[in-house]
């Protein structure tokens, strides 16, 4: 992984460089910020800075036996440590025991989050740690010799995970740091950390990414228009992870629109058969696109509303979204937007708390039918 490779944060990178530059590495680092803001990413392609024996003033080399070994992920000073879900019987215990999946993840995409991890070995809702063996093991790695004569690093993803023994154990390692090595923290919740912990680390900020820096990535990355990925650029709120997920997942916005155009139409002739055909139907997504759908919802109703009263130019529609909110936004005003955007931000809380999403829409359908007609 390049620098260039990383996605918007061009301070950070001048700040890092600066940091190789002068030879000052701090040996234990907290890259903190929101989810999918690129800090994973910026973790390894800095470790391939590092570790390059040709570096240029912005970048790795990318063509020395270091930089090769960095982008199969194969480079025996990278290690990497990350929650697990325990399982006996299958003999998972730390994250050793899942490298194989990890890595090929980050050959993927270093852009992903939890949920995504967890989706990839299908063990979506169960509770992952990181356990106290992952402390020993950590440091069990570091104390080998460094292979290339440079530095030794270790990128924890998700310290917040840790549970107290593992993170006191991992204080220890810290404060008395093994030679030549460096710790990237890659954090999205500062709040999860032990203080003592956050006190032996730099703390390296990462803001939300921009839309737009977020929308020409994946409009580059997927070859789609550039309303489509603006749009889901702006669903994502610049969570990168997010936003690919959106594209991904949901095979782009086509099934989260076709899906909303039906619940409205549904929502206003209000036959019981087709509300509940289209609860289903929303309930069957999985739990990542129900809550990008309720997203997408609400940002329909809000250039509803755009539409309506301010007539502006509208500049996170598709061709058909736009086609078809010229007949739509009429039923929405103010009347009922308050009410609607209420009833989509619960539904939205309440996915994330693990509602049962069969209940959860089809409740959602029938406040619809009657906010759907006020004020028309
Ligand atoms: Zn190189």
């Amino acid at each position: 992984m390049l620098f260039k490779e990383v996605v918007g944060n061009q301070e950070t990178k001048k700040t890092l460089l600066q940091q190789a530059e002068g030879g000052r590495v701090s040996h234990a680092q907290l890259f903190l910020g929101p989810e999918g803001s690129g800090k994973l990413a910026m973790a390894i392609a800095y470790s391939q800075y590092l570790l390059c024996d040709a570096p240029t003033a912005t970048d790795a080399c990318d063509q020395c036996p270091n930089c090769l070994k960095m982008k199969s992920l194969t480079h025996p000073d990278l290690h990497f440590s990350f929650p697990v879900v325990a399982n006996k019987t299958s003999k998972i215990g730390s994250s050793i025991d899942r490298i194989k999946e990890w890595n090929a993840l980050i050959l993927k995409s270093t852009y992903f989050g939890l949920n995504q991890w967890q989706e990839e070995l299908d063990e979506m809702g169960k509770n992952a740690a990181i356990a106290v063996e992952e402390s020993k093991l950590i440091l069990k790695r570091l104390s080998l010799k460094s292979y290339s004569g440079k530095y030794k690093i270790m990128i924890i993803w998700l310290p917040e995970k840790m549970n107290t023994q593992a993170a006191n154990k991992l204080l220890k390692i810290l404060e008395e740091p093994p030679e030549q090595t460096v710790f990237f923290l890659i954090c999205n919740n500062s709040e999860g950390i032990l203080p003592t912990i956050l006190s032996r680390t730099q703390i390296v900020r990462f803001p939300a990414l921009s839309v737009s820096e977020v929308s020409n990535f994946l409009a580059n990355r997927f070859h789609i228009e550039t309303a489509v990925a603006e749009s889901a650029a702006t669903l994502s709120q610049g969570n990168l992870n997010e936003a690919i997920q959106i594209l991904q997942g949901a095979k782009s916005q086509n099934l989260f629109f076709d899906l909303f155009v039906k619940m409205m139409r549904a929502a206003y002739t209000a036959n019981p058969i087709e509300l509940m055909d289209i609860s289903d139907e929303a309930a069957s997504l999985d739990k990542e696109n129900q809550k990008n759908f309720v997203k997408y919802g609400l940002h329909l109703f809000r250039e509803s509303i755009i539409l309506n009263y301010m007539k502006g130019e509208l500049l996170n529609l598709s061709n058909d979204e736009r086609k078809f909110l010229e007949k739509f936004a009429r039923f929405i005003n103010n009347q009922n937007i308050t009410e609607l955007l209420s009833e989509f931000n619960d539904a939205h809380y309440h996915l994330e708390r693990n509602a049962n999403s069969k209940i959860l829409f089809s409740d959602l359908l029938i406040k619809l039918t009657k906010l759907i007609k006020k004020g028309i």
